[in-house]
């Protein structure tokens, strides 16, 4: 708490979920299955690598079988395939992720299609997304914006009639979130709206919200003048900016100027600490709902 501003822990109700999940691990036990998460690394991109570590350390924490599959940046695009097509067979193996970005030979679209739509924990697979759209509820949905309706639900927020702004509209973040948020449901029947880099007058639509997420990758970009007092605030963006007072020689920043919009809003996530740990929480709840639904027990 600052100044009565709720700061969203992220990595305190990510804690809570990882004990769910461990509880869920242990239940399987009984049935004679260890839920197992294979992360495939293709190159060597610095970040990547600490995202693929985390996930690594954590999934091994919580009880799971955990694969890391590093490959070299130039990986034929056929032994990449070979690898996910031996994953999707492998009984031991209930979710598989590959991270992104991949190099540019290797199309990410193509990739996540190899994976099975059973096994796709990160909820990318063209199945996934229909399923989604469609308000099936028996796919996988993709963790950042699964971990920001679990951030809602902590602080009661009240989705249903409210106005939600998406700033972004990727694949990974903004479409998905704009989807769960319009669903039926007591975390949707929100009133949505998408903005991306082609909207004119930004700040008079996201003015507008009483819940703003912002997926857009641009350090520092919404300030106080794209808020409205007693607004939800969501930072999903990671950027690095150079700090050399930073023992590596940067830092983590969100696309909200943190210290600006903070004394004006309801609750805000900060970055890092909000939005990142959920993600990866979200990742072991799915793949732990991939290993229930392998042995007919899943909840969709
Ligand atoms: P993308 O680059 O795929 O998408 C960015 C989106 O923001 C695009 O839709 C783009 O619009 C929009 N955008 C860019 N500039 C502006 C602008 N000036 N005004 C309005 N909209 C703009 O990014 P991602 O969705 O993958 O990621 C967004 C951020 O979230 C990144 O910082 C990323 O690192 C972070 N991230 C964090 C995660 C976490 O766990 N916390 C997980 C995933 C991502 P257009 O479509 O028109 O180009």
């Amino acid at each position: 708490m600052s100044s009565g501003v709720n700061i969203l822990d992220g990595k305190a109700i990510a804690e809570e979920v990882h004990a769910e999940t461990q509880r869920r691990v242990e239940a399987l036990e009984v049935h004679g299955i260890r839920p197992g998460l294979a992360v495939v690394l293709v190159g060597d991109n610095p970040a990547s690598r600490i995202y693929v570590e985390n996930k690594h350390r954590t999934a091994s924490r919580l009880g799971f079988f955990s694969r890391k599959i590093e490959l070299p940046a130039d990986c034929p695009k056929e032994q990449l395939h070979e690898i996910l097509n031996a994953l999707n067979s492998d009984s031991a193996i209930h979710g598989i992720l590959v991270q992104s970005p991949l190099p540019s030979h290797l199309d990410e679209e193509e990739v996540v299609a190899a994976i099975s739509p059973e096994k796709d924990v990160d909820g990318f697979h063209p199945v996934n997304v229909a399923k989604l759209a469609l308000g099936h509820s028996d796919g996988f949905v993709p963790c950042t914006p699964l971990g920001i309706l679990r951030l809602l639900q902590h602080i009661r927020f009240p989705v249903p009639g409210s106005h939600a702004v998406v700033v972004g509209r990727s694949r990974i973040v903004g479409k998905p979130m704009a989807l769960l948020l319009l669903q039926r449901g007591p975390l949707g029947n929100a009133t949505v709206t998408v903005a991306h880099s082609q909207t004119r007058n930004l700040a008079a639509i996201t003015r507008q919200a009483d819940l703003l997420i912002a997926a857009i990758g641009q350090p520092n970009f919404l300030g106080s003048e794209h808020v409205r007092e007693g607004a939800v605030v969501i930072d999903v963006g990671i950027n690095r900016i150079a700090d050399a007072s930073a023992p590596r020689g940067y830092r983590l920043v969100g696309d909200v100027r943190f210290e600006e919009v903070a004394p004006i809003c309801r609750a805000i996530t900060p970055v890092p600490g909000g939005v990142g740990p959920m993600t990866i929480a979200m990742l072991l709840q799915n793949t732990v709902l991939a290993a229930e639904r392998a042995v007919g027990l899943g909840r969709s």
